[in-house]
């Protein structure tokens, strides 16, 4: 291509997952035709992403106000809290409608193969939040993978420890799934219909 800034816009676009060189042309392309207004407000939202964004302070959803909107309404119920691993989850739980309780995010999961052990993750400080509040029950929604009930049994057994009556998504969930790709209603089904662990 002729122009430095439009080389530029391709490969960044390129980076992109799903975006291949074509797709990432037809992009830059479309952007040029678009008004500057339409433009910069992408560009600004991206701007945005990375720089107001960042992690709740009580349960590291990302949020651009701390604590978040979640953790701040007196009317969720601050005494039950849903374990995931990741923001996306928290937004999928959401989703269903069926839980009014708060969150804590985990930032991932226990993963030998990867060497991801239990200092790489939040729950020093879920350990925290069930000391100081007053915790009723504890809902591991990790994935129902190897490694999701994995974390779950290992952060549920620590709850335990402080007396907190831990719970697991019902079964419902197919083995090896992916809360993102559960459908709202299963999830829901798993959420209302959850075991003690
Ligand atoms: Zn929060």
């Amino acid at each position: 291509m002729a122009s430095v800034v439009l080389d530029r816009l391709v490969s960044q676009l390129e980076k992109l997952p799903g975006i291949g060189p074509r797709s990432a042309e037809r992009i830059a392309f479309y952007l040029l035709r678009e008004s500057t207004e339409q433009a910069c407000e992408l560009a600004e939202a991206i701007r945005d992403l990375k720089l107001k964004l960042r992690h709740c302070s009580v349960c590291f959803n990302l949020t651009d106000e701390d604590p978040c909107t979640i953790c701040q309404s007196p009317k969720r119920d601050h005494s039950v809290i849903c374990v995931v691993e990741q923001p996306k989850d928290l937004a999928i739980v959401e989703a269903t409608g069926v839980y009014n309780g708060v969150y804590h995010i985990l930032l991932g999961r226990l993963s030998p193969m990867e060497g991801i052990g239990p200092e790489q993750l939040t729950i020093d400080r879920l350990v925290e939040r069930i000391k100081v509040g007053d915790i009723k029950e504890v809902i591991m929604a990790t994935n129902p993978t190897l490694e999701g009930d994995g974390t779950a049994m290992y952060v549920g057994e620590i709850v335990s420890g402080l007396g907190v009556k831990v719970t697991r998504l019902a079964r419902g969930l197919a083995i090896g799934s992916q809360l993102e790709y559960t459908s709202k209603a299963t999830l829901a089904d798993a959420i209302s219909e959850r075991k003690k662990l």
